[in-house]
Formats: C-alpha cells, structure tokens, sequence
C-alpha cells in the first residue's frame, strides 16, 4: 500500500513543547512507515535563517527538527518540503541537512496515480491585500538579504515583532478576508489542470467540492497544530484526515 502523509501548520516553537514532542513521534513512527513525507509549509513558527543550524546561538530545536528528519530521510523516506509564510527562508543548507527535497509552490506532484496541485495556500487568500503585499516584500531578493545579512540575536528580535504586527493586523480583519478566494482558487485548478488540490495556511481543515468545466475537483485543507493537529493520509490515491 502507498501511503504518502502531508501536513503543514505545524507553527513548531520552543514555546510549544507539546507539539514539538508530537511532531517528534509523528516523524518517528508514522512517517516513517510511510512512503512520502510532504510537509507544506510553517512546520516552523519561524524561521531566520539556515544558520539556526550552525551558529553557535543556534536554536536547539532546530537542530532537534533537522535531526528527526535526517533520521526519516536515512531511513528511505522521501522527505518534501514546501515554503510557509513562517519558513520562507529555510534554504538548501537546512535541506541538504535533513536530506529534504524544495518544492516550489506551487507544484503539481503525482500521488496515489492522481496528478495533485500542493500550495501552502497563502496564495489563494488574494481578499486579504495587505497580505499579499507584505508577501511581495519579503519574498524580494533585496529584503531576505539585508535580513539575512544581521546577526542571528536581531534577526530573532526582528521576526518577534513581525509576529507581533501580524497579530495585531489579523485582529481588525474580518475572517473571509482571511480564508481563500473562490476565483483564485477555481483559477487555480484551471491553470493547473488538475481535479485534486492539497493547501494548509487558513487553518480551516477539511475536504471542498467543487465543478470546474464538468470535472468534479476537490480542494484538501490541512489542519494546524496548535491544539490537536493532525495530518492526511492519502492511501493508495484516497485522501482522508487523520486527528491525532
Ligand atoms: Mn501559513
């Protein structure tokens, strides 16, 4: 049987010791009698930089992350990993670390014999411009570089208040504005030419079935992990949520 596993939403933190604890026993156990690991996005609350793994202020958990999935890898498990709005700067170094294969998002990958759109799915929600706008900054060459280019410490202090400013920007929106546009999300199906669609990001988890030019196509939403979590499970081509 082919099982291929995706989660996404993972927020992991130091602060959040329960679900690193559940990560590290899902990558041990479930994962790795899997045969495909797709993680698409914010498995980390944040991330500033590959050198989290080398520098001597390193953050442990990164290295503890890194670990568990070299052990996966190792053990004959494809790993893949797609950017978040969280980890857009985890690069090659963390890849090559943890043996992790880099998806583009987004990227159309076969599973179970079905050709599959993966997004994080932060791309879909075009009602939230504000968003969409900081998204185009920090995903420009020239910001990532200057960020970069500080010491790990103001890097950490820098992503705190970003956290902080999100936070705050989330609580004067309206909750639509926040979850996916239809047109986007119909567009995306056309253009890609594919009936099934895997994305995390909103938070909002479940299974969405809609007609697209007389093809009936369906649009996964992967659960977060900040208080139960959980992953999809899709077992010789059929998808379905497992809740931990
Ligand atoms: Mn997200």
């Amino acid at each position: 049987m082919a099982r291929a596993l995706f989660a996404s939403d993972l927020h992991l933190a130091t602060a959040r010791p329960a679900a690193v604890d559940r990560f590290l026993r899902f990558v041990g156990e479930e994962a790795a009698r899997a045969n495909a690991l797709y993680v698409l996005g914010d498995l980390f609350e944040y991330w500033i930089g590959d050198d989290e793994l080398s520098a001597p202020d390193g953050d442990p958990l990164a290295k503890q992350v890194a670990a568990a999935f070299r052990a996966l890898t190792r053990g004959g498990v494809p790993l893949y990993f797609m950017h978040g709005n969280r980890d857009f700067l985890v690069g090659e170094a963390f890849a090559r670390d943890c043996g992790a294969n880099l998806l583009a998002d987004p990227a159309v990958r076969e599973v179970g014999g079905v050709a599959t759109l993966l997004m994080h799915g932060d791309t879909l929600c075009t009602d939230d411009r504000d968003y969409m706008a900081w998204r185009a900054t920090a995903r420009s060459e020239a910001w990532q570089r200057e960020l970069l280019a500080a010491p790990l410490a103001l890097r950490r202090e820098r992503a705190r208040a970003l956290r902080e400013q999100s936070e705050a920007s989330k609580k004067g929106k309206a909750a639509e504005i926040m979850d996916v546009n239809a047109e986007a999300v119909r567009e995306a199906f056309e253009r890609h030419r594919v009936s099934r669609m895997i994305h995390g990001h909103t938070h909002r988890p479940g299974r969405h079935l809609l007609e697209i030019g007389g093809r009936t196509c369906e649009r996964w939403v992967l659960p977060d992990w900040y208080e139960r979590g959980g992953y999809l499970l899709v077992e010789d081509g059929a998808p379905r949520f497992v809740y931990f």
